[in-house]
């Protein structure tokens, strides 16, 4: 390739090399600024064996050092009868030595290795697990770069190399090669940053960043470089973001503030308990904004149970006031039905508008799911369209293309997290006007996260439970160690069902085949629906009222089952996650959880809302048949161990490693948070906010900085940009 250009937005192969073809094939990076953007995992200081102490087995260990001894020891290998080798090499750092053990297994690859590969006195790097071994720690075929040969000096090495993540089969070593060539040929390394920002943070300028943070000369380098980059992701995100508030500010909504003396007063009156002060405070902040002429788009998030519903019912009331109509998005048929018979209930005659009885000011409560008899639908069409219906609640049904409304002016979307981006603007588009938009969640997140990820919703958060609410007591019941306590659960059941309560039995199946083609070795099966609720009625909960509700049975077969569980008829009810978000049955006070290592902490700490909401206290039983000193059952005691919501969407998000919680790829791909972490770097966030923000009032197009303005675009168009609007 020699002649040809190398610039920033050149193809990667223009960089030429050994490697780049695996490179491109294995990352999908496309241009030589974008292979520059991958950058190291960490960094191996030379010599440096002091990590050891804090290690632990099966953990990565990384050195540098010069090969002391190398010694060959034939064996016989116990399966194949033949002889094989074990080369046991020792290598010196500057604070000390390890073993190196490699098994190979003709005499060919074996001498290779020991005279030419690791011959005594050559210097390099090994990274692989640590194994305690014989007393003492070692590496088994760890993989390794030899710098020069035999006798080569390790002084000539840097004194920090880089250790890139490998990616589908590309070594650390490979990465280095090529991004080294390609940091040597380019030359025109783009600034996203305005000046005044880099200079306001006291950040290097983007080609000493990169450089720096590829190959380092001193820590203080890597550092920098660490500090600048992290800020240009910051940077990144968040002008998108300020840009998405820009553009939502420069829309016009139709004001719906409501009247005095309408139906939102009478229904107020009638209430039958006393909002909490964090109720009444959050309703305020949403009435002021739909009287407003943009459209708010607020996030709603408080605990399960904090009350969410009398709050959207009451925001959608205004709306109805106003002369316009608020559709209740909801993620499940089960949950859209208890909206319906709930807000119903609550209404009272309220809901009985244009029929006899009903009260003046009174509107109409329509419900579409896909379940709905051909007569069900087109009446709720005709009431939706017709705008009789001040209040239409729905499953995706809703979006649908015949859905139309006579003047939507609100849209809540319950349980945000289960719908995407599109399926929001599909709803927001039935409106004449960009609609108010109200997003409810029970899932807290991290004010951080919520900054960062939901950076265009203004967030309000209840965080008191109404009162009266009984305590709910967690506890793991680990089978492995204590078998005879799984019992005692089904006792526990029988005992509160017998003061007249109900339980919940949750499984992670519906039915015992799906999960023979992933069983694993030495796992018993998991629980399944369809299994275990017959065996219950069976055995431990014979004589009781068991049913079961799952996903695939049918929408009216569900809605029975759910109906009468809720009028108290079903004293168990054996179920899938379906009952995981909204499920209001007060009367219920014990949930029975097994295999609760495979559901997500939020999960599980969603499906324990489900029970203590009556005023009775609670109790939840995780069963778990894996080991008990696992990390899956530390997270169960985890759950056990707190109520607080954000405190396990905190553990919730360092288990799944933030990457993931962003949808991005660790390889470092196209976009995406590489070295910004969205838990730490809260006050990196909280700058990089304002200085978007401000950047953005002076350059609206970002026609000022071309680079900006990429980055942007590119973040903008990326699917991450639907993680930005929250998934
Ligand atoms: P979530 O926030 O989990 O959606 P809900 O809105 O379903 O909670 O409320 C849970 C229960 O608490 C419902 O039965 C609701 O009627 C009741 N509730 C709501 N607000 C109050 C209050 N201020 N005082 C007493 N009960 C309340
Ligand atoms: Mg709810």
């Amino acid at each position: 390739m020699a002649g040809v250009e190398v610039r920033w937005d050149s193809p990667v192969a223009t960089v030429g090399g050994k490697h780049y073809k695996k490179i491109i094939k294995a990352t999908g990076v496309e241009t030589v600024g974008e292979l520059l953007g991958i950058y190291p995992r960490r960094y191996v200081r030379k010599g440096s064996l002091s990590e050891l102490e804090e290690l632990n087995e099966g953990d990565i260990l990384s050195l540098v050092g010069e090969v002391v001894s190398s010694i060959q020891k034939p064996y016989q290998d116990r399966r194949t009868r033949r002889t094989a080798y074990r080369l046991e090499v020792r290598v010196r750092a500057q604070d000390g030595s390890l073993l190196l053990t490699y098994f190979d297994k003709n005499q060919h690859t074996a001498d290779w290795r020991a005279t030419r590969e690791l011959p005594v006195g050559s210097v390099g790097v090994f990274s692989g697990r640590l194994k305690w071994f014989n007393n003492q720690w070692q590496l088994t075929n760890p993989a390794s770069r030899m710098y020069g040969g035999k006798g080569s000096d390790l002084a000539e090495m840097p004194d920090l190399i880089p250790l890139y993540a490998s990616v589908a089969g590309v070594t650390t070593w490979q990465f280095e090669d090529t991004i080294r060539l390609a940091l040597d040929l380019v030359d025109d390394v783009p600034e996203l940053l305005p000046p005044a920002v880099r200079q306001a943070e006291d950040l290097v300028a983007a080609a000493p960043a990169l450089r720096w943070i590829h190959r380092p000369d001193t820590w203080a380098q890597k550092v920098s470089a660490e500090k600048r980059l992290k800020y240009d992701e910051a940077f990144v995100t968040q002008t998108v973001l300020a840009r998405r508030r820009a553009a939502i500010e420069a829309t016009v909504a139709n004001p719906r503030p409501g009247v005095r003396g309408g139906i939102l007063d009478r229904f107020d009156e009638r209430l039958p308990f006393a909002l909490t002060d964090g109720q009444r405070s959050v309703g305020q902040e949403i009435s002021r904004e739909l009287g407003r002429g943009h459209p708010m788009h607020r996030l709603l998030q408080g605990e399960v149970g904090s009350g969410k519903t009398v709050v959207a019912l009451r925001a959608m009331l205004q709306v109805v006031d106003s002369g316009g109509q608020a559709a209740l998005l909801a993620p499940t048929e089960v949950l859209a039905q208890q909206h319906q018979r709930s807000i119903e209930a609550m209404l009272g005659d309220l809901a009985s508008g244009g029929l006899l009885g009903g009260a003046e000011e009174a509107t109409r409560v329509a419900l579409l799911t896909g379940s709905l008899g051909a007569a069900g639908r087109r009446q709720a069409l005709a009431e939706a369209a017709g705008g009789e219906a001040g209040i239409v609640i729905g499953t995706h049904a809703l979006l649908e293309e015949r859905v139309q409304f006579a003047d939507l002016g609100l849209v809540v979307v319950d349980e945000q997290h289960r719908f995407g981006v599109e399926q929001r603007a599909a709803l927001s588009a039935k409106a004449g006007a960009p609609p108010h938009v109200l997003v409810m969640t029970a899932t807290p997140i991290p004010r951080t996260v919520a900054m960062t990820v939901f950076g265009d919703l203004d967030t309000s958060t209840l965080t008191e439970l109404p009162a009266g609410r009984g305590e709910v007591q967690t506890t793991v019941v680990p089978v492995q160690a204590r078998p005879e306590w799984l019992e005692r659960a089904w006792q526990r059941v029988r005992e509160e069902v017998a003061t007249g309560r109900q339980a919940y039995v949750v499984c992670a199946r519906i039915d015992p085949d799906e999960d023979r083609a992933e069983q694993q070795e030495g796992r018993p099966p998991l629980h399944a629906v369809e299994e275990l609720a017959p065996e219950l009625a069976a055995g431990p909960l014979a004589g009781l009222g068991v049913e079961m509700l799952h996903g695939r049975m049918a929408p009216e077969e569900k809605d029975k089952v759910m109906q009468a569980f809720a009028a108290g008829h079903v004293d168990a009810l054996v179920s899938t996650t379906v009952i995981e978000v909204g499920v209001d049955v007060p009367n219920a006070t014990v949930m029975v959880i097994l295999d609760a290592d495979r559901f997500g902490v939020s999960q599980l700490h969603q499906l324990r809302g489900r029970i203590g909401r009556g005023g009775h206290s609670g109790l939840c039983l995780l069963v778990s048949a894996v080991d008990p000193t696992s990390t899956s059952m530390q997270r169960l005691v985890a759950v056990a161990g707190t109520r607080d919501g954000f405190e396990l969407s905190r553990i919730d998000l360092e288990q799944r490693r933030e990457g993931n919680v962003l949808g991005i790829e660790q390889s470092g791909g196209r976009s995406g948070l590489k070295l910004l972490s969205v838990l730490r770097d809260e006050d990196v966030i909280e700058r990089a906010r304002a200085a978007a923000t401000a950047h953005l009032a002076t350059d609206p197009d970002l026609s000022g900085i071309p680079e900006l303005a990429r980055s942007v675009r590119r973040l903008e168009e990326s699917e991450q940009a639907d993680y930005l609007e929250m998934t």
